[in-house]
């Protein structure tokens, strides 16, 4: 697209004339006129707002960040960091410049249009800004735009069709549904396992991608399919098994997703408002440690995956939710809500 084959002819006619990022998603700045530019970037914009594509299906992954906004892009988390810090932006000397001009010589340059007093607000969205900023990974690659809904980030018209027929159709089980209670990183991961488009070892020997084993890196006795990792993998099935104690159910035991999904089609919608959350938070939080395992990343150990699933889906759905949602009684059994 025209983010990541910046110095095509055609790209750069349509950034001279609707500016750099073509107007796309959180832009301010609009295409104007009935154009066929103007039309794709207001069918795309629709499809946002009627959450059959959520914002974020295209996702930035920064390299030398030579080509993303640092406040006008969705780069870091959900938000654009203006939004997420608003005093901060305001106090940006240059309100258009690139990461590049921020991350210099491995660390962050600022630069204010006043001075930060210590101890005041400005200085604590600093500190909390700086916080999200260090699980960024800035290397001498080109910034790249991927498509969070295929394994090879691809853009393609017909993956797009897929997704607009899935939120539509009833296809087998599979219905599209976005969970308006958890991130949209979460409801993506979701529609790939759905699809069977997650990385899984499985998956990439199929793709004919080199791997060293095609062996469950967590068990390593297996073939990593996305029914073993979720469901049939010891680690696994013991998480459901603590889960089914937690919020006291009788939960049956899933073969693969879409016996997951039927499940929870087939329970009451207030039930189901919650367990949806928490379901969706257990399937991510795997893959997460499933990720640590594979990348060698030991942030999340085994010991702490259930730990993270009960703090993120309170995370995600009391930040969500209009109702006080009380921890104290999320930490006991989530499903008391439903009761008061
Ligand atoms: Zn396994």
């Amino acid at each position: 697209m025209t983010h990541n084959d910046h110095n095509s002819i055609w790209a750069k006619v349509i950034k001279s004339i609707h500016s750099r990022d073509g107007g796309f998603g959180t832009s301010d700045r609009k295409p104007f006129g009935n154009g066929v530019w103007a039309s794709i970037v207001k069918v795309v914009d629709q499809m946002h707002e009627k959450q059959i594509m959520p914002l974020g299906s295209m996702a930035l992954h920064v390299g030398n960040g030579h080509n993303v906004s640092f406040w006008n892009d969705v780069w870091v988390g959900d938000y654009r960091l203006r939004d997420k810090f608003p005093r901060l932006y305001d106090m940006e000397s240059n309100k258009e410049c690139f990461i590049a001009e921020r991350w210099v010589e491995d660390q962050w340059v600022w630069s204010w249009n006043r001075s930060i007093r210590s101890g005041s607000r400005i200085e604590h969205q600093l500190m909390e800004m700086l916080a999200m900023l260090m699980n960024v990974n800035i290397s001498d690659t080109d910034d790249k735009w991927k498509w969070e809904f295929e394994l090879d980030g691809i853009f393609s018209v017909r993956s797009v069709r897929k997704i607009i027929d899935s939120s539509f159709l009833t296809s087998g089980n599979i219905v599209t549904r976005w969970c308006s209670n958890v991130p949209i990183k979460v409801n993506i991961m979701m529609w790939r396992l759905m699809w069977d488009r997650l990385p899984t070892r499985m998956n990439l020997a199929a793709k004919d991608i080199d791997i060293p084993s095609v062996l469950c890196p967590i068990c390593n006795n297996e073939i990593e399919s996305s029914d073993h990792t979720f469901f049939k993998c010891d680690t696994a099935v013991h998480l459901w098994r603590m889960l089914s104690r937690w919020c006291e159910l009788n939960l049956p035991g899933f073969d693969n997703t879409s016996s997951m999904l039927s499940w929870l089609e087939s329970i009451g919608v207030q039930r189901r408002r919650i367990l949806e959350v928490i379901l969706y938070t257990t399937v991510w939080c795997i893959w997460r440690f499933r990720n640590g395992v594979v990348f060698k990343d030991s942030t999340m150990k085994k010991s702490f995956i259930f730990e993270s699933i009960v703090i993120n889906s309170y995370h995600w759905f009391s930040s969500r939710c209009k109702k006080h949602i009380s921890w104290t009684l999320w930490l006991q059994n989530p499903m008391l809500h439903f009761f008061v």
